[in-house]
C-alpha cells in the first residue's frame, strides 16, 4: 500500500526510536522532565518567542490558544476552510464558546479587506471579534503558503483593532522550507503559534504552543485543565528534538514528490489537479471520471494507493517521510490504470466551492 492519506501516517524511523529510548526523563506534570524542557526551549528559540509548551496534539494547542485570547461569546475571524473550524469537532465552540466569523479566502488565504468586513463598530448585541486565526500552510486550501507580506497585512489590521492573533502553524516548517522565510519571521506576527510534530516532521505524537512567558504560563494551567499534562514525556520530546534536527530540510523532498505526483495525475484526462502545488499536498477534482471521490478512493485503495476524501468530488494525496520518489511513480501508474477504466464525463463537481 502506498499510503498518501496524510503526513500523519509516518512511523518513527529507527534512529528516532533510538533517541526516544535513550531520552532522559522526569515527571513532566511537575516540570521535571529535562528533555521536555529542552524541547520547549528549542522551539521558543526557533520561533523567537519567550516560551513554549509541549502538548499531546496541535488540536489541543489550538484549543488552548482560543481560551487564552478570548472570553465566551466573542468572535474569531478565520478562513472558512480552517482546520480550527472544520476538523476539531467544534472545539472552538466547546472549549472557548466562540462564534466563528469565517472568511472566504483563496486557498485559505484572505485579505485585510475581508477581515475589515467583520470589524464592525462596538455593539452590545454583536459578538465582538477578539481573535484572528491564520493557518500556515493551509491544509484544505491545498497546502498553500501565505506570503509573509499578506500575513503581515492581516495581522497588522487585526492589531489595530486590538484583536489577538494566533497562527495554526501545524505545518509551519513546510512553509519555511517552501518559502525560505525563517520561522521566527512568521511567528513574530502572532501572539501564539501552534507547531505540530506528528505531521511532516515524523514524530509519533505531540505539538508545541509558543508565545509570551505570560501567555504560556496561563497555557500551563489550561494544559492541566484539558488533561494534557504528561509524565515521562521526554521520550516523545526527544523525538521532537530529533525531528527538528533531521526532518526539516528534507521536507523539500516531500514537496518535490508532491509536484511529481501532480504532474503525473495531470496527464490523466478524468482528473483536474488543483494548481499550484506549493508544499506536500495534491488535491484533485475527480468528477469527470463519473465517480464520486469515495468510489474512486475505494477502487484506488484496493489497487494499492490510499488517499483521503475532503469533498464529494475532491480527493487529497499527501507526500511524507515514508513515501519515496519511486513510490510516487508507482502510485501514478496505479491511478492511471484505475482511472483509465472509466470514460470521461463532462465536468461534474469541477473545482467549485461546494466541492470543498
Ligand atoms: C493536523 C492539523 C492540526 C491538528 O493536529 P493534531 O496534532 O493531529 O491534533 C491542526 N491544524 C492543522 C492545520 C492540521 O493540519
Amino acid at each position: 500500500m502506498i499510503d498518501l492519506y496524510s503526513d500523519t501516517v509516518t512511523r518513527p524511523t529507527s534512529r528516532m526510536r533510538q533517541v526516544m529510548v535513550e531520552a532522559e526523563v522526569g515527571d513532566e506534570q511537575r516540570d521535571e522532565d529535562p528533555t521536555t524542557l529542552a524541547l520547549q526551549r528549542r522551539i521558543a528559540e526557533l520561533l523567537a518567542k519567550e516560551a513554549s509548551i509541549f502538548l499531546p496534539s496541535a488540536t489541543m494547542a489550538n484549543a488552548i490558544a482560543c481560551r487564552l485570547h478570548t472570553q465566551p461569546g466573542e468572535a474569531v475571524i478565520l478562513d472558512g476552510l480552517a482546520h480550527l473550524l472544520n476538523y476539531e469537532a467544534g472545539g472552538l465552540a466547546v472549549h472557548a464558546h466562540l462564534v466563528p466569523r469565517p472568511v472566504a479566502g483563496e486557498q485559505g488565504r484572505f485579505t485585510p479587506e475581508q477581515v475589515a468586513e467583520h470589524l464592525t463598530p462596538p455593539s452590545h448585541f454583536r459578538p465582538r471579534p477578539t481573535l484572528l486565526a491564520c493557518e500556515q500552510t493551509h491544509n484544505t486550501g491545498g497546502g498553500a503558503v501565505w506570503p509573509l507580506e499578506q500575513l503581515r497585512a492581516v495581522c497588522s489590521l487585526a492589531r489595530q483593532h486590538s484583536l489577538r492573533t494566533h497562527l495554526d502553524g501545524a505545518r509551519l516548517m513546510n512553509a519555511v522550507v517552501a518559502s525560505g522565510v525563517p520561522p521566527a519571521e512568521y511567528a513574530a506576527l502572532f501572539d501564539t503559534v501552534t507547531l505540530c510534530l506528528s505531521k511532516g516532521l515524523g514524530c509519533p505524537m505531540g505539538a508545541v504552543l509558543a508565545g509570551s512567558a505570560e501567555a504560556i504560563g496561563r497555557a500551563r494551567t489550561l494544559k492541566q485543565v484539558f488533561g494534557g499534562s504528561m509524565r515521562q514525556s521526554g521520550m516523545l520530546a526527544a523525538a521532537g528534538l530529533y525531528a527538528l534536527q533531521h526532518h526539516v530540510e528534507r521536507l523539500a523532498e516531500d514537496h518535490a514528490n508532491a509536484r511529481r505526483l501532480a504532474d503525473g495525475l495531470a496527464t490523466m484526462s478524468g482528473l483536474d489537479v488543483e494548481w499550484p502545488i506549493e508544499t506536500n499536498m495534491v488535491f484533485v477534482t475527480v468528477g469527470r471520471t463519473g465517480l464520486t471521490a469515495v468510489d474512486l478512493m475505494a477502487r484506488l485503495r484496493s489497487a494499492g494507493v490510499r488517499g483521503s476524501v475532503p469533498g464529494p468530488y475532491r480527493v487529497r494525496f499527501v507526500t511524507h517521510l515514508d513515501v519515496s520518489a519511486g513510490d510516487v511513480e508507482r502510485a501514478v501508474a496505479i491511478v492511471r490504470s484505475v482511472v483509465g477504466e472509466f470514460p470521461i464525463h463532462p465536468s461534474r463537481g469541477a473545482a467549485s466551492a461546494a466541492n470543498r
